[in-house]
C-alpha cells in the first residue's frame, strides 16, 4: 500500500473514545462504528487522493482508561507499518489525546511520517457530530506530501480548524466543539476553506536521523502535584515518601513560584537529593516558568528543582515518564529533562 504515483497511504489507527460512536438504528444505543466501512460511510473520503488502511485495537476504551500500555501498543502498530504507510491517522478519546500525543512524541524516536490524533464531541454517528469533519481533515493532513515529502513530519493533534503539535496541546474546553489549545507554541496549521501550513512551526524532515525506533519502557513511578494555598506538610510528606517515586510534575504558581515556608523548601531539597526528578511547570494557562524572577522561584531552583520551562504539564509528565523508563544516569536524566527533544518547549 505505499504511494504509488501522487497518491498516499494511510493507516488509521482507532483506539475508541466519542469518534467512534454511532447510534444502532434498531436499539437506538450508541454502538461502536466500523471504520473498515469507512468508504461506504463517507463516499467523500474516495475524492481524497489516499488509500486508506484501518486497524483497530483489539479493545476499544474510553480514553479516561488509557495507560502507558495502551500508548505502546499503538506505537508498536504504527513501527510494525510504518514503511508499509505514508501516514498515520489515531482516532482516540479526546479525554487524555493530549497525554497519548505527548507520549506517542516521545516514544516514536526518528519518527519521519505524519502521526494525526484526531477525535470529537459529538459521536461520528449524529448528525451535528464534529467527527465526520475531523477525520477526513486528519488523514488529509496525514497524506499530504509535497516534492514526495511529508508536509507534517511529526506526532500532531488535528481537532476543529487547528493542527497543533501533539506535545503542545491539551484539552480546554469539555463542551465546545473547539476542544484543544496549544497555549505556547503556534498552529501548524489553519484549517478553512484551504488547509494552510505554517511551516516556520513545523519539525523539519529529517529521515536520514536513522531507523524509526520505538521507546516503550514508560516509568510509572510519577507522581503530578498541584500546589494550593494551605498544602499540608503531612500531605506532601507523605506523597513524596512514596516508595518507587522518581519523578515529579510539581504545579507552580505564575512564573514557577512556590511557599518559602522552611518545611516545604527542606522538603524539596530532600527530595532532590534522594534523587527524584522535581520539574517545575506553571499552573497558568500560558506562559513560561522563570525561576529567577522572584525569590520564591530561585528559592525552589536552589533546592534542585528542574524548569519545565513553558510544557504542559500533559507533555512534562510524559517525558518524565520516557526519560525515567531509559534508565540512564541522574545527570543524564536531568540532562534530558533541560532539552527540547520534539519541540515541547521554547527555551
Ligand atoms: N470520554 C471520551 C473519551 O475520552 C470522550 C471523548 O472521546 O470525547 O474517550
Amino acid at each position: 500500500m505505499s504511494s504509488q504515483g501522487s497518491r498516499s497511504s494511510i493507516l488509521i489507527i482507532y483506539t475508541g473514545g466519542t469518534i467512534g460512536m454511532k447510534t444502532d438504528e434498531n436499539t437506538g444505543a450508541l454502538v461502536p462504528f466500523d471504520f473498515s466501512g469507512i468508504y461506504e460511510e463517507f463516499p467523500a473520503v474516495r475524492r481524497l487522493k489516499v488509500d486508506i488502511g484501518v486497524h483497530t485495537m483489539p479493545k476499544l476504551i474510553d480514553s479516561s482508561n488509557v495507560r502507558p500500555s495502551d500508548w505502546c501498543a499503538i506505537a508498536e502498530v504504527i513501527q510494525a507499518n510504518y514503511e508499509k504507510y505514508d501516514g498515520f491517522v489515531v482516532l482516540h478519546g479526546t479525554d487524555t489525546m493530549s497525554y497519548t500525543a505527548s507520549a506517542l512524541s516521545f516514544m516514536l524516536e526518528n519518527l519521519a511520517k505524519p502521526v494525526i490524533f484526531t477525535g470529537s464531541q459529538i459521536p461520528i454517528g449524529m448528525l451535528r457530530t464534529d467527527g465526520r469533519e475531523n477525520l477526513i481533515t486528519a488523514i488529509e493532513i496525514a497524506g499530504a506530501r509535497e516534492a514526495g515529502r511529508p508536509i507534517v513530519p511529526e506526532v500532531a493533534l488535528l481537532f476543529h480548524s487547528r493542527l497543533c503539535r501533539g506535545n503542545r496541546t491539551r484539552k480546554s474546553s469539555a463542551e465546545e466543539l473547539d476542544a484543544f489549545s496549544s497555549p505556547n507554541y503556534p498552529s501548524l496549521a489553519e484549517v478553512g476553506v484551504n488547509i494552510t501550513y505554517n511551516r516556520a512551526a513545523i519539525a523539519p524532515y529529517e529521515p536520514d536521523a536513522g531507523p524509526l525506533q520505538i521507546a516503550t519502557m514508560m516509568s510509572e513511578g510519577v507522581a503530578i502535584i498541584k500546589l494550593f494555598p494551605g498544602i499540608g506538610e503531612y500531605t506532601l510528606r507523605a506523597i513524596l515518601s512514596v516508595d518507587g517515586l522518581r519523578g515529579v510534575v510539581l504545579e507552580t504558581y505564575g512564573a514557577g513560584n512556590a511557599p518559602t515556608a522552611g518545611w516545604f523548601l527542606d522538603l524539596m531539597h530532600e527530595t532532590v537529593e534522594r534523587g527524584v526528578l522535581v520539574v517545575n511547570v506553571t499552573q497558568c494557562d500560558n506562559g513560561s516558568v522563570a525561576m529567577q524572577l522572584y525569590e520564591t522561584g530561585q528559592r525552589l531552583r536552589s533546592a534542585g528543582v528542574l524548569s519545565a520551562y513553558d510544557m504542559t504539564t500533559e507533555a512534562a509528565i510524559t517525558k518524565l515518564m520516557y526519560v525515567l523508563g531509559k534508565n540512564l544516569s541522574l545527570e543524564q536524566s536531568k540532562e534530558l529533562m533541560q532539552k527540547p527533544l520534539r519541540g515541547e518547549f521554547t527555551l
